[in-house]
């Protein structure tokens, strides 16, 4: 598979900090008190996205069954059972070619998604903090002979990371800040209060702002771009209706949310933080496909 016993070390090095990081998120959820959920592969209904993204649909037993995009509505659901849940989640998104040039971007990757009952955005902007500095940590102890069989330098940030609206960091910034703000700063940097447009229907919006979603994403620093998405969660039934609507799409394809929000389902709040782009920023990595042995990189193809 590999021609050199270098890049066979290189490969290995990389995969020995993706397994400490994967080891360090658990402990620290575990700690948090999180139970972990197997994960959701098929489903019939699953994150409409905002971009985009060819769907991947599977017949069954007379029904259609979408791959994960993400676990964002079984989240919901699980969290009237157990208070704190995470899965390490396979995503199916089958992006634009194109994508391959992101660096950012595989088809087949591996979501931490969590969710918190009755959890509020800046709750859920503590615990990312803190997450992130856990996880870095501990890789930094474990894996210094990898890091450095890298070349990388890992700093560990410093808590509280600053916070920039929407608004602000594309004034500042202009219409591709995610990766200008990300080349610009020296520490993880918080995104809030998106458009309602610009998001998904489940994000919630702010009673007191109307068109404005109680949400954040995280960028990395040093131009790795985004780390994770989340927020507050819309989980009214006359709000979820109401937020498909405005975005045109159809209330039938979401039913079984519908249904379960009528009969009732928890205010929550969440985020999810992607494994590859966790691990590529970590050894400090030109592209995220470099994190796995099996990579499904957007618009190519694989002889296994
Ligand atoms: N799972 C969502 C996503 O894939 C993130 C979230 O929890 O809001 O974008
Ligand atoms: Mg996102």
């Amino acid at each position: 598979m590999f021609v050199s016993d270098r890049e066979r070390e290189r490969k290995a090095a990389i995969l020995k900090v993706g397994s400490e990081v994967i080891w360090a998120a658990r402990e620290f959820l575990q700690n948090e008190g999180f139970v972990e959920l197997l994960p959701v592969i098929v489903a019939p209904l699953t994150d409409p996205l905002r971009h985009n993204t060819d769907r991947a649909v599977i017949e069954a037993y007379g029904g259609h069954w979408h791959l994960t995009r993400s676990m964002i509505f079984h989240k919901q659901a699980a969290v009237s059972v157990c208070a704190k849940i995470f899965s390490f989640s396979p995503n199916i998104r089958v992006e634009p070619p194109d994508w391959k040039e992101t660096g950012r971007h595989l088809w087949e990757f591996v979501q931490l998604d969590l969710e918190v009952r009755n959890g509020s955005r800046e709750e859920l902007m503590d615990l990312g903090e803190r997450f992130l500095v856990h996880v870095l940590s501990r890789v930094k102890e474990q894996c210094w002979a990898e890091l450095e069989a890298l070349g990388r330098e890992l700093p560990v940030p410093k808590r509280p990371f600053p916070a920039f609206t929407y608004h602000e960091a594309r004034r500042r910034f202009g219409e591709v800040f995610e990766v200008k703000l990300s080349q610009e700063v020296e520490t993880p940097v918080w995104i809030i209060d998106f458009p309602i447009d610009v998001r998904e229907f489940y994000d919630r919006e702010d009673p007191k702002r109307p068109g404005i979603l109680l949400d954040m994403d995280l960028l990395y620093p040093e131009g790795y771009g985004e780390a994770l998405s989340g927020g507050e969660r819309e989980y009214l039934p006359e709000r979820i209706r109401k937020r498909i609507e405005l975005q045109g799409l159809d209330l039938a394809q979401f039913q079984g949310l519908l249904a379960l929000a009528e009969k009732g389902l928890p205010p929550s709040a969440g985020f999810g933080i992607g494994i590859e782009r966790l691990v590529r920023y970590v050894c400090g990595l030109p592209h995220v496909a470099e994190t796995r042995l099996f990579p499904r990189v957007p618009g190519e193809l694989s002889l296994i």
